[in-house]
């Protein structure tokens, strides 16, 4: 069966960007998945057209609401990412401004008017909620992999996403710059930051990633609250069930610690046959590119290699985070022994940014950089020979 989208269809042809919508009268939270920002990731879209036809079908008692978004009509109707530019990297506070004031670029970007008419939708979705809001990103990958989450990392993300019996990847948002997810979470819609969790299903053409899209969703219903009684749902254990079958073996948590970051005429080109999570070492050769054999910096497992045309990110080196770990940051977040961190020698906060601290290099090289993480900073980024770290709100 395939599930690739004729590319013979006229733009858009019977796509609407609202897949499905369900407002319950009692109130409670609201659950906001989002599909297809890739228009060559047709799986998340059926996925939710089957849970939308299921809750009809089935009527299930609900409380708050439920809405399913299609991202990017006009590259689904075409089964290609995008068309001029990435709609998963175009969220920046800027753009939301611009976005909503109609005052995008005056190049005829088919991304900016995708991105217009999805924030329109997303604004009623978040002025109507009436509890806390959860939002999902479907996405699928160009390489064969099992399904996977991945979260930014605070608290209230790793509370909803870890019970999905799912790997979880931790920090790919340090390295991936205005993406829909990362706008959400940070609030730049309202400045409230929400629930947000990424999940992709397998690789794009696969029959099994719109089950695993779907599980996915069944199970986000149960785990916002949306669901009044998820557990005498059989749908929503058949989905976890589903899921931890399919990953059987996988570590649960792994950090994201590597992005091979693609520049324009590398003829980068990655060697068949690597599949998400497979464990690599430094000798291995991953890829070839103009300058001859792409390997590694460091051993661990390698995520989401790229075997299509379009997208800039190579591949991913990730590695085990031992639930060791997860427990230690969440009892020093708790503690917020953030507040001490500035201390210490080298370590500064960030004049005119209340979340950020500035790091000396030449004085703070002891403190790796994985101290920062544990305490939820992340987004490093260099300014004036200064490590700057932010810390998100919990
Ligand atoms: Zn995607």
């Amino acid at each position: 069966m395939s599930i690739g989208v004729s590319t013979e269809l006229p733009v858009s042809a019977g796509l609407q960007r609202v897949i499905g919508q369900v407002v319950a009268d009692t109130p409670g939270p609201t659950l906001l998945c989002t599909a297809s920002l890739h228009g060559n990731e047709p799986a998340g879209l059926r996925a939710l057209e089957q849970v939308f036809s299921r809750l009809q079908a089935d009527r299930p008692p609900i409380r708050g609401e439920v809405t399913g978004l299609l991202g990017n009509l006009t590259a689904v109707a075409r089964g290609q990412r995008f068309v001029d530019s990435d709609l998963n990297r175009l969220w920046s506070p800027e753009m939301v401004v611009a976005l909503r004031a109609g005052d995008t670029s005056a190049t005829g970007d088919t991304e900016e008017r995708e991105a217009a008419e999805l924030l329109a939708e997303i604004d009623s979705v978040v002025a109507r909620a009436r509890g806390p809001v959860f939002c999902v990103d479907l996405h699928t990958t160009s390489g064969p992999s099992p399904p996977f989450a991945t979260v930014s990392d605070t608290l209230r993300n790793r509370r909803f996403a870890l019970p999905f019996p799912v790997p979880i990847v931790l920090g790919l948002e340090e390295h991936l710059d205005h993406t829909l997810l990362g706008c959400l979470d940070l609030g730049c819609l309202d400045g409230e930051g929400r629930v947000t969790m990424g999940f992709e299903g397998g690789q794009h053409d696969e029959p099994s990633s719109i089950d695993h899209c779907e599980a996915c969703v069944w199970i986000a219903l149960a785990e916002s609250g949306v669901l009044e009684s998820p557990d005498s749902l059989p749908l929503v254990l058949e989905a976890r069930d589903r899921l931890s079958r399919t990953v059987k073996n996988l570590p649960k948590v792994v950090e994201v610690r590597h992005r091979y970051a693609l520049k324009a005429c590398e003829r980068f080109l990655m060697l068949p046959g690597y599949v998400s999570f497979q464990p690599i070492t430094e000798s291995d050769v991953l890829a070839k590119d103009a300058r001859g054999d792409v390997r590694p910096p460091e051993a661990g497992r390698i995520l989401m290699p790229l075997y299509q045309r379009q997208g800039d990110d190579g591949f991913f080196v990730v590695r085990e985070f031992r639930p060791f770990w997860l427990a230690v940051s969440a009892f020093l977040r708790h503690l917020r022994m953030d507040m001490a961190l500035h201390w210490l020698p080298g370590i500064s906060r960030h004049p005119d940014r209340p979340h950020t601290l500035r790091i000396d290099r030449r004085v703070a090289r002891f403190y790796a950089l994985q101290i920062f993480h544990l305490l939820g900073y992340r987004r490093r980024r260099i300014e004036d020979g200064t490590l700057l770290v932010t810390r998100r709100k919990e």
